[in-house]
């Protein structure tokens, strides 16, 4: 008897997991000839999709299906339903006006696969953040007429971050509906990605992390959550490595303020901590191992993170790490499903 059979029936929904149309991977492949000195994260990240290895093209499967064949690998998972969203780096590494077109194709997409596959799907809007004002109609497009459940952005865009006024129109959208957004990582920026290449660090063995905490910080000490207090972050990968530093950052933020003469360092309102505490939300995407797992909810609390798969890039055969974890049912209730369906207001 497969061992899937002694499973416990658990509800399960997974909350990053990434889709791409094939004219979006067809823009990337085009993209990748252009040499764009700005994009060598992305060319160094997506360089290998198009190898036409067997690994490489099953990736491309994945990535592009949302049909039978995506409903088949959650159904030998026992993954009853995915929150769609754009891969990695999505359309934040192309011209504003290709990007634009783009990510609306690609909510229109996924709309569709949600209307098909109610039960199975749920999507986070895509957006161009280099046209600012045009991604905060298309949000208000996804969320408000398609029925999306917030957004996703993959860090940096060609090396801007969202604390930088040019993205306040974002933010606005987003503080309004009161969604969250799901801060994905992406390669670092063009002004830091340097060391990282000789070892190949850039990607999801450090990069990502180092890349996406960094951009949580700065909109922290920018002071965003205090001109969008109904602003929710959801960060993946376990936060990123943050929820092992709250009191260090805490600590070491305080201590720069009493020395700072020279007004370099921010004056907050409360203890960077207390901003992650109310304003972040967090998933075990591709840390489904026991000890982050539990940190995680040790440190940011069981109501406050969910279960991710990261899939294609990871596998979704997590369920017996999951259900091997020393929690209450009523807390693996909450890891798996409950918390998604409150935090992102799924039905
Ligand atoms: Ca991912």
């Amino acid at each position: 008897m497969p061992t899937t059979c002694n499973a416990k029936q658990f509800d399960r929904i997974c909350v990053e997991e990434a889709y791409a149309p094939p004219e979006l991977l067809e823009a990337c492949r085009r993209a990748l000839e252009q040499n764009d000195p700005m994009e060598l994260g992305f060319r160094r990240l997506t360089g290998g999709y198009f190898n036409g290895s067997a690994g490489s093209n099953l990736l491309l499967r994945r990535l592009s299906d949302l049909g039978d064949f995506r409903l088949s690998e959650m159904d030998a998972h026992g993954i009853r339903k995915q929150l769609l969203s754009i891969t990695s780096p999505g359309v934040q590494h192309l011209p504003a006006s290709e990007a634009v077109a783009l990510a609306q194709l690609t909510n229109d997409r996924m709309a569709e696969a949600v209307r098909q596959h109610r039960d199975r799907f749920d999507a986070l809007a895509a957006c161009a953040p280099q046209a600012p004002d045009a991604a905060a109609r298309e949000l208000e497009r996804a969320i408000g007429q398609l029925g999306f459940k917030g957004a996703l952005i993959n860090s940096h865009t060609r090396g801007e971050y969202l604390d930088e006024p040019k993205f306040a129109p974002i933010l606005e959208v987003l503080n309004q509906w009161r969604v969250p957004l799901y801060l994905h990582p992406n390669t670092p920026s063009p002004q830091m990605i340097q060391p990282y290449l000789p070892h190949a660090l850039e990607t999801a063995t450090w990069g990502f992390a180092a890349e996406t905490s960094l951009h949580a910080l700065r909109l922290i000490m920018a002071g965003v959550f205090d001109r969008y207090p109904h602003l929710v972050i959801v960060l993946g990968h376990a936060g990123e490595g943050l929820p092992l530093c709250l009191e260090r950052i805490d600590d070491r933020h305080a201590f720069f303020v009493s020395v700072d003469d020279r007004g370099l360092v921010p004056r907050l309102s409360r203890a960077p901590s207390e901003y992650i505490h109310e304003h972040f939300r967090f998933t075990t995407s591709g840390q489904n191992f026991t000890r982050p797992v539990m940190f995680l909810l040790q440190a940011l609390g069981s109501d406050n993170v969910m279960y991710a798969a990261d899939y294609p890039y990871e596998s979704m055969a997590t369920r017996q790490t999951i259900d091997a974890l020393p929690l209450a049912d009523s807390d693996k209730r909450k890891l798996l499903a409950e918390n998604a369906q409150r935090i992102f207001k799924l039905e």
